[in-house]
């Protein structure tokens, strides 16, 4: 056995409990999706040094790596399937890292029901790529698009902003001195983000259009609004802000700018027919996601205009861009 075969039999087989896997052991895994159903196709890559810090711990590594790819499918309505992993390693790799790696990733696929079908195990002399592919199903011609808010409805976000954005302005020593519990929390959301798949039938069942919030509130709300042809007024007063977010927002009122433009959220921006919307509250409660109002939908092709405090707020980078 090679030393590539022996790493994917250590490591990776043990994850691979789906039977179309194959036990790793052929060169293709065969799935069949739920009868009736679409397959929903998703890949996201975390790169060392632009995605994660080198240090950063390898289990959250692991997590954030299939949990981004989780969070795009939650927001189409999807349930996860499976997934492959496609991993580039430096020769004299440390093993304890992997070791560590696979673990929590295992973890994760258990927790989400989303196995291990294959993937690829290459060496590298640049920094670890780790690329996820992940398959998730629907309902034949429900999946959830970005382009069908119409005037009317009404816009809904889950969970809370701007939490992994000031996490990893902390890390990079740009925010005042935070409480021991507030930086640990907000580092954490920044390492390891929570994909909102429970919520995503009731998003499947409600919402006319969504969209994962990775790159930014401001800039990840213009593409839905692009995409369906309306726009949208923001009060940035009604986000949802945690208890000890609005008070860092209270002592320098520019932390909001990283709050909507940050990006790393990993929540599910929606907008819901204002019928639907009483149902959609209650499938979230069960779900035990919350979701917030945020604003209504109108006609218009306008970027959405955001203000806070009275003021409109005027973005210097609405979002992220590698380029
Ligand atoms: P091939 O030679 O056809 O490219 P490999 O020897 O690379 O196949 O892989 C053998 C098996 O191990 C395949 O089923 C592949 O999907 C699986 N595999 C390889 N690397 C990984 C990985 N990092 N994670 C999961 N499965 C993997
Ligand atoms: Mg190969």
């Amino acid at each position: 056995m090679s030393a590539e075969d022996d790493l994917i039999a250590r490591y990776f087989k043990p994850l691979a409990s789906h039977p179309g896997a194959l036990g790793l052991a052929d060169d293709c895994a065969a799935i069949a999706p739920p009868a009736g159903h679409d397959l929903v196709l998703k890949t996201d890559g975390l790169i060392e040094g632009v995605h994660f810090f080198p240090d950063d711990p390898s289990d959250g590594v692991a997590r954030k790596a299939l949990r981004v790819n989780l969070s795009d499918l939650a927001a189409k309505g999807a349930q996860p399937l499976g997934f492959l992993l496609a991993i580039a390693l430096r020769k004299g790799f440390s093993e304890s890292w992997l070791a560590v790696f696979t673990r929590a990733l295992g973890e994760d696929a258990a927790a989400y029901a989303c196995p291990l079908l294959g993937g690829d195990t290459d060496s590298t002399p640049g920094p670890i790529s780790i690329s996820v592919m992940a398959f998730g199903s629907l309902p034949q011609g429900t999946m959830v698009r970005r382009n069908g808010a119409r005037a009317g409805d009404l816009l809904f976000v889950s969970g809370a902003l701007g939490e992994a954005a000031l996490g990893l302005a902390a890390l990079r020593g740009k925010l005042p001195a935070l409480a021991a519990d507030t930086r640990e929390r907000l580092v954490g959301r920044y390492r390891v983000p929570q994909p909102r798949t429970a919520l995503a039938e009731a998003v499947r069942t409600h919402a006319s259009a969504a969209i994962d919030i990775s790159d930014g509130f401001a800039g990840d709300l213009a593409k839905l609004c692009g995409a369906s042809g309306v726009t949208v007024a923001i009060d940035c007063e009604r986000l949802p802000l945690a208890g000890d977010v609005r008070a860092l927002v209270a002592a320098e009122p520019g932390t909001i700018e990283t709050i909507v433009t940050g990006g790393e959220d990993y929540e599910i921006l929606c907008t819901v027919p204002p019928a639907k919307a009483d149902s959609f509250r209650s499938a979230a409660s069960r779900a035990d996601v919350p979701v917030t109002e945020i604003g209504t939908v109108e006609p218009g092709d306008a970027a959405p205009r955001l203000a806070f405090r009275g003021r409109p707020l005027t973005l210097v980078r609405p979002s992220w861009s590698h380029f």
